[in-house]
C-alpha cells in the first residue's frame, strides 16, 4: 500500500516538474525567435536620435533568476516570465528605452 502511494505521490511531483520544466523551455526557447520576428525593425532613439536595430532590455538580473531557480523552481519560473515578458527594446547606443519605429510618423519626425 505505501509502495503505491509513494509512486502516485512521485508520479505527481514529476508530473509536476515537467509542467514547469516545459513552460520554462518554451519561455526560454520560444520567445526570442517570436520577437526576433515581431521586431526586425529599425527604430530611431528619442534621446540620441540614432537609427538602427534596437538591442533587448531584461529587467532584473542573471544571478537572481539563477538563485531562485536553484533554492526555489516557482519563484524562479515566475521570475524567468517576468523578466521575458517585461523585456523591451532599448537605443543601441545610449540604452535609452524613448526608442520608436523608423518607419512610424514619430520615427519620421525625429530624422527629418
Ligand atoms: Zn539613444
Amino acid at each position: 500500500m505505501d509502495m503505491i502511494d509513494g509512486f502516485w505521490l512521485w508520479s505527481g511531483v514529476m508530473a509536476f516538474v515537467a509542467l514547469f520544466a516545459w513552460l520554462a523551455w518554451r519561455g526560454w526557447v520560444k520567445r526570442p525567435e517570436e520577437e526576433l520576428e515581431a521586431a526586425p525593425d529599425i527604430v530611431v532613439c528619442e534621446r540620441c536620435r540614432t537609427a538602427g536595430k534596437p538591442a533587448m532590455f531584461d529587467p532584473g538580473d542573471g544571478l537572481t533568476e539563477t538563485l531562485l531557480w536553484i533554492c526555489a523552481l516557482l519563484p524562479g519560473v515566475v521570475y524567468s516570465m517576468w523578466r521575458r515578458n517585461s523585456r523591451k527594446r532599448i537605443c543601441a547606443a545610449c540604452q535609452s528605452a524613448e526608442v520608436v519605429p523608423l518607419m512610424s510618423p514619430r520615427g519620421q519626425e525625429i530624422t527629418r
